[in-house]
């Protein structure tokens, strides 16, 4: 046994004081879209286990420490709540909605090795390392005011470019505002400019989750023209590990898809050893909420959000929503309270992202430290600092 030998007095002493920091950095953070009120306890058992999902969850494989029977019904999960063609949707569980993107973008190029990418610059950051990685291609496309694509300069772009296959990377919750990209106008757009050779990818990292249940509905699924969607699982559903979900059709993946016999198995997916343990989080969360719980968390987050958005109004701080957005944006603050809070900032705005664990007691306090802040927000000079601290 390699661990029989005790920890020193001092790194028992350095764990604790992690798990000190850890705690006390997790219960006051509203800035980023993380949700923090899972308990899988009840799995502690499982990490005894090499758990590794390698392969594809869908193919028989020789390693057999693995959980691709949960794997698969949580794609069955997304196939439905995302109304995938029963008989024709495919998909694995990823280390996040980073690399369902890649996924994404792979098969659309396998499909079209000649067309460009299209997206906006609200996208998120790791689009455009995965668009490199890939070597594709790509536009990027203006937005609007408040982050949603500006389908009028999409259309003007694809129109000049219109002898190229046209790949786009839709986002349903952009990374500041949480602005929705309309699949269904991007949809008519390519109908009419007659392109026919198109591939939608939807990054619904955050809202994906939540897309189903807002009313009005805004089109993001498979029946609404996607041909893939990724979501995170550390997002929404709240995980211990970071993961995530790609959903595709299976017609897609049939094409792209090569025998390997080391592992016995088809090799579809972009690692080779692949974390089994986060499947597991994933089926425990989605078993015990169902579509219902689900529902509930969004019904929750979308009342606190109305909720921070009026307090801060209230106080004279111009905050505004996206429609159905659990993201309350505003005017970039002070620096204590950004600090305090871990507020994501970019350029002069920031915003509060009102995940299922949020309360109003939360809100309470941070509306409260605004208003009694008399910090004075200092604009950025140009500095030149090399230390890594
Ligand atoms: C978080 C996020 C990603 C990246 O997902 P990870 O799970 O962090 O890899 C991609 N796109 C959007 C819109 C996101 O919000």
């Amino acid at each position: 046994m390699v661990n029989e030998g005790k920890l020193s007095l001092e790194n028992q002493q350095k764990l604790d004081k992690l798990q000190e920091e850890l705690a006390s950095a997790r219960d006051t953070f509203l800035g980023y879209p993380v949700s923090k009120d899972f308990d899988y306890s009840e799995l502690n058992k499982f990490f005894q286990y090499p758990i590794n999902n390698l392969g594809d969850p869908f193919e028989q494989g020789t390693y057999r420490v693995r959980t691709h029977e949960m794997e698969r019904e949580v794609i069955a999960f997304f196939a439905k709540l995302f109304r995938a063609n029963p008989k024709d949707f495919w998909g694995y569980v990823t280390n996040g909605g980073s690399e369902s993107n890649l996924y994404g973008l792979y098969i659309a190029r396998e499909l079209f090795p000649k067309a460009m990418v299209y997206y906006s610059e609200s996208t998120h950051y790791s689009v455009r390392k995965n668009i490199h990685l890939l070597n594709i291609p790509s536009i990027v496309i203006k937005s609007q005011e408040n982050g949603e694509m500006d389908y009028e300069d999409f259309e003007n772009t694809v129109r000049m470019n219109r002898h190229k296959p046209v790949i786009v990377l839709a986002t349903f919750g952009t990374t500041m505002k949480e602005a929705k990209d309309d699949i269904g106008k991007i949809k008519s757009i390519l109908h009419n400019l007659a392109i026919q050779d198109h591939y939608i990818h939807c990054d619904a990292a955050l809202a994906g989750s939540f897309g189903p249940f807002m009313q009005p509905r805004l089109p993001f699924d498979f029946m609404d023209g996607a041909d893939s969607i990724s979501i995170s699982g550390h997002k929404f559903i709240g995980s211990p590990i970071p993961t995530g979900v790609l959903m595709a059709k299976r017609s897609n993946r049939d094409r792209i898809a090569k025998g390997i016999s080391y592992i016995g198995s088809f090799d579809t997916t972009i690692t080779g050893s692949r974390n089994g343990h986060s499947p597991l989080f994933l089926w425990y969360a989605l078993k015990q909420l169902g579509v219902e719980g689900l529902q509930q968390r969004y019904q929750h987050s979308l009342a606190i959000a109305e909720y921070c958005e009026a307090e801060l109004q209230k106080i004279g701080v111009n905050a505004w929503r996206n429609p159905n957005a659990i993201t309350v944006v505003l005017p970039k603050t002070p620096q204590s309270i950004k600090d305090k809070w871990q507020l994501a900032t970019e350029g002069n705005i920031s915003h509060v992202i009102c995940m299922p664990n949020v309360t109003k007691t939360q809100i309470d306090e941070f509306v409260n430290d605004l208003k009694n802040c008399t910090e004075q927000i200092i604009e950025e000079e140009f500095s030149y600092d090399f230390s890594l601290s």
